[in-house]
């Protein structure tokens, strides 16, 4: 089953899905990790991402796109994968709903909490895209492009909302109650 994160940056995504993942066994793919590990070991592909990304700007589609495919395609169907920063544009989703064997995406979970909380988040976390403007842009980019995508999974009856403005482990527990959840309505299909 895949299990889309939704939520803007710094919401907490990561750090959940890493928890899930490392105690249930499940895949955290994160769309971001994989751009810094190119960008890291000076890749062509990490080196035109990184003008993006140091901007706050998104990567093009059909980068992120080719990336994420293969490795749908070589998922098996007991797999649970956590897809964290991916898609964030509708044409992203679009294609990943393509791209997926039929009835595989599960669920869509999407985590909130106020912009105040969000920057105070950023601000101390430290990575190199985290300065004061460029996380002003990268929240405006996010309502623009990819908060859309709320809409789209609630029509397609995917959507389940987190509050992420909680302590790490309660938003932890709602998380996997819900993937869960969203898991025992896939095995009965
Ligand atoms: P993240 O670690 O998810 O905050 O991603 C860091 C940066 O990588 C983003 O600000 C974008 O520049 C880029 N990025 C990650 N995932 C995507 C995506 N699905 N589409 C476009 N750009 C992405």
């Amino acid at each position: 089953m895949i299990t889309i994160l939704l939520g803007a940056p710094g919401v907490g995504k990561g750090t959940q899905a890493q928890l899930a993942a490392g105690a249930h066994g499940w895949i955290h793919l994160s769309t971001g990790e994989l751009l810094r590990e190119e960008v890291a070991a000076g890749s062509e592909l990490g080196t035109q991402a990184n003008e993006f990304m140091s901007r706050g700007d998104l990567v093009p589609d059909e980068v992120m796109v080719g990336m994420v495919a293969a490795r749908i395609e070589s998922l098996s169907p007991e797999d649970v994968l956590l897809l964290d920063g991916f898609p964030r544009t509708l044409v992203q989703a679009k294609a990943l709903e393509a791209a997926s064997p039929s009835g595989s995406i599960g669920l869509a979970l999407y985590f909130t909490a106020a912009d105040s909380v969000l920057t105070q988040r950023l601000l101390g976390r430290g990575r190199k895209d985290d300065t004061e403007n460029v996380i002003q842009h990268r929240l405006s980019v996010y309502r623009e492009t990819t908060q859309p995508l709320v809409a789209f999974y609630s029509e397609r009856g995917l959507l389940s909302e987190v509050n992420a403005d909680r302590p790490v482990e309660d938003v932890q527990s709602d998380f996997l109650n819900t993937v869960q959840n969203a898991l025992g309505k896939t095995n009965l299909a």
